[in-house]
């Protein structure tokens, strides 16, 4: 039995226009997240025979593999909510997002300097890979991460709570090689409303990670 499964879009393909196209938002999710999901699950299968059989001659090959496919699910799952057609601006007290706007200010400094370094962390992945904010629960800030892949380059424990995706199934349709265009452009389509709602979910469960009362 899968253990994972695709989650349905929270939009029609078209959601996102003009900022990404119907066709990219199609392929994207119904082919390259849904081949994660199919990978993780497999890769899951295949450790449960290694285990039945006691063969471990594949160890290290699936292990790197449950972690690209399980955070190739896992980022995209959140990737999809991170956007909306109503979306971009700045998290702004006013609509009910100032939790965040603090944290964000206290982590980089403005709002500026944060966009500023997500910004150049998405465009400047060398193949593919991630701009990603995450909680980081031992300082109880933000940190922006550059992620390889989907699984590399990243510190134990902070949890994710907006992504953008810059590998070139993201954007090459539409953006052919300008990945810094597509980048800028993502602003106008996050929604700030899930990422407060992340951030907020980031902070409670922080104790559970630090084992710490
Ligand atoms: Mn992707």
């Amino acid at each position: 039995m899968a253990v994972y499964s695709l989650p349905e879009l929270p939009y029609d393909y078209s959601e996102l226009e003009p900022v990404i196209n119907p066709q990219i938002i199609e392929l994207h999710h119904d082919k390259h997240h849904a081949a994660y999901v199919k990978g993780a699950n497999d890769t899951l299968e295949q450790l449960a025979e290694a285990r039945d059989k006691e063969q471990w001659g594949s160890i290290n090959g699936l292990e790197k593999n449950l972690a690209f496919h399980l955070s190739g699910h896992i980022l995209h799952s959140i990737y999809w909510h991170n956007m909306t057609g109503d979306g971009g601006g700045e998290p702004l007290a006013a609509d009910g997002v100032g939790d965040l706007a603090d944290a964000i200010a206290e982590s980089f400094g403005s709002f500026a300097g944060f966009k500023a370094q997500l910004t150049k962390a998405a465009a400047t992945t060398q193949g593919s890979g991630w701009g990603v904010l995450a909680y980081e629960p031992l300082s109880g800030r933000l940190i922006v991460e550059q992620v390889y892949d989907h699984q590399g380059n990243v510190g134990q424990g902070a949890t994710p709570i907006l992504v953008f995706d810059a590998w070139e199934h993201a954007f090459y349709l539409q953006y052919k090689n300008q990945k810094v265009d597509f980048i800028d452009a993502m602003w106008a389509v996050v929604n700030w409303q899930d990422v407060a709602k992340r951030y907020e979910a980031a902070k409670s469960r922080a104790n559970v990670l630090l084992l710490a009362p």
